[in-house]
């Protein structure tokens, strides 16, 4: 909150820390995109972050759970200025000033995000309620982050950097080398397709297959037509009705299967 008003340069400068720290955790490039690295720590940015806080902090005002003394530097509602009833009478009228100290004051600031908000997070009965329903809001979908899991750290980095899009293969790194089996090497070759790592990928198949069976996701008629890329999306990302130890067990598979195929030796 305290950096809620800095400049947009100042801001490009948090949000490139922020960024920075995100790919050191994931392992990945520098120039992979920031959206993906993000939301694949379910991270939000720093301004969404901050605008989080203060509509955070605002609820608490206009609840009265802090000092009457700020409730009093409220702005008026749209229903309190005019008699007409109007579909969103709870929104906040702002001050029609182009003034930058009344632009970025915080009465002035706070209620714009909010009055954009859907009516089930605005008429929250609780503050808890609205904590839960803004966090739930601003970060999407509550999503695990188990794919972090595992005894090899430059193994789960190599995960991530599948998992993004933008790995060391030659096909995403825009590079014309070959692979020494001639093909173009994109994931679904490495992971399913090549000659070189024949007995690997059975080793890895065969336990992606004994764990989805066992936890009952398919049954083998099922498995049997299960197209390559949601293997790959299973592989890559886990399966949603998967709990956490079957999850670790597919996710360890795939780091030995990138360990063992020494197509990484230079990175595992
Ligand atoms: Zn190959």
């Amino acid at each position: 909150m305290i950096f809620a008003n800095c400049s947009t340069l100042d801001s490009a400068l948090l949000e490139n820390i922020h960024t920075k720290a995100a790919k050191i955790i994931l392992g990945c490039f520098r120039t992979t995109r920031n959206a993906p690295v993000l939301s694949d720590l379910n991270f939000i940015p720093l301004y969404n972050r901050r605008e989080l806080h203060l509509l955070l902090f605002f609820y608490k005002i206009k609840t009265g759970l802090t000092s009457p003394v700020l409730h009093s530097f409220l702005p008026q509602t749209l229903g309190e200025i005019s008699a007409y009833s109007f579909r969103h009478a709870n929104n906040f009228q702002l001050p029609l000033s182009k003034r930058s100290p009344v632009h970025n004051s915080f009465f002035n600031k706070a209620p714009v995000p909010g009055n954009f908000l859907p009516q089930y997070i605005k008429l929250s009965s609780s503050f808890a309620a609205f904590k839960n329903r803004i966090t739930l809001f601003y970060h999407g979908m509550n999503c695990n982050i188990w794919h972090l899991q595992g005894s090899n750290p430059s193994a789960t980095s190599l995960r991530c950097v599948f998992r993004l899009g933008h790995s060391p293969l030659n096909i995403n790194m825009k590079s014309f080398r070959q692979w020494s089996c001639g093909s173009t090497e994109t994931l679904e070759h490495l992971l399913l397709q090549c000659n070189l790592t024949l007995h690997h990928r059975h080793l890895l198949l065969l336990t992606l297959k004994n764990t989805l069976l066992n936890e009952k996701i398919y049954n083998q008629p099922q498995y049997s037509i299960i197209r390559n890329k949601t293997l790959i999306h299973i592989l890559l990302f886990g399966h949603p009705k998967l709990s956490f130890k079957p999850t670790v067990v597919i996710f360890s598979a795939l780091s030995r299967f990138l360990k063992n195929s020494w197509r990484f030796k230079s990175l595992i």
